[in-house]
């Protein structure tokens, strides 16, 4: 995470992580005093409770996880490794991969975040709400959390509305809040946390959609190894929010079959033209 001289500035930065731990809190209150305390200790209740409790643990932990892990930054001493005969495109390689900001080359697929004020690994994004940029090391945690967001909210939105529904309508204040806070963001989060694993899943990042590139010539066409390159093949990593080893490094990227096979086309048919 970067790292702000300022402590007013630190100050500012950290509110929206406040408001959503305030959030996060107001919701489980409303749970509590709306659904728990009002139900009675049955099988299927103690099911909710604990699976609740489990999910609510993992939110926070892959939130903590978002929001201390470096997203990744350009190594020192970085160089732009020729990989092209041509020297044109050598120079064209390098002009693009050149941060004016950091005064420094750059791999392929990192930006410069104009908030931390240094160039990120596979940006996606900068995120006011984990206050840190979305990136290559930590993308996986900032899914879990919307994941495990969503599961939550699912909880104490279909709870607190049963409990509305049983009672015809007659319910307390905190259950009325429990079930529209909950279904509210039961709308939202679900549809966040399935396009961060879209992301994850064909190999994009935010930065590369808006710049339109529809051509995504890192997509390896195998969904699985797109996600062994910033999740790794740890199966208790995907549910946990631990360290694991990634296959991919951030820097180097594997190339599409695919797509070198369509630019040799093009290539052989651009020469065949002239
Ligand atoms: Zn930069
Ligand atoms: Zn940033």
């Amino acid at each position: 995470m970067m790292f702000i001289d300022s402590p007013m500035l630190r100050a500012l930065y950290s509110l929206p992580i406040l408001f959503i731990v305030f959030l996060s809190w107001t919701i489980v209150f409303f749970f509590y005093k709306g659904y728990i305390f009002l139900v009675q200790c049955t099988l299927l209740n103690s099911i909710v409770y604990i699976s609740f409790h489990t999910s609510l643990f993992l939110m926070y932990w892959s939130y903590y996880k978002a929001i201390t892990t470096d997203p990744g930054t350009i190594p020192p001493n970085f160089k732009i490794t020729s990989s092209s005969s041509s020297l044109e495109e050598n120079d064209r390689i390098k002009e693009e991969q050149y941060c004016g900001k950091c005064e420094m080359e750059r791999p392929s697929r990192c930006h410069h975040c104009h908030i931390c004020n240094r160039c990120i690994l596979k940006m996606d994004y900068h995120c006011p709400f984990i206050g840190n940029c979305v990136g290559f090391f930590n993308i996986r945690y900032v899914c879990q959390f919307m994941v495990y967001a969503s599961i939550c909210s699912i909880f104490v939105g279909s709870c607190c509305g049963h409990l509305f529904v049983v009672n015809e309508g007659e319910a307390s204040i905190f259950t009325m809040c429990g079930m529209l806070s909950g279904l509210g963001l039961s709308a939202a989060l679900p549809a966040l946390a399935a396009f961060d694993c879209w992301l994850i899943v064909n190999n994009r990042s935010v930065m590369e959609l808006q710049e339109n590139t529809f051509d995504n010539k890192y997509d390896l066409g195998d969904g699985k190894k797109n996600i062994w390159q910033v999740c790794g093949k740890s199966i208790l990593g995907y549910i946990l929010p631990i360290n694991t080893k990634y296959e991919g490094d951030g820097i180097n990227y594997e190339i599409s079959v695919n797509y070198c096979q369509e630019e040799l086309k093009e290539t052989e048919k651009a020469s065949e033209e002239i």
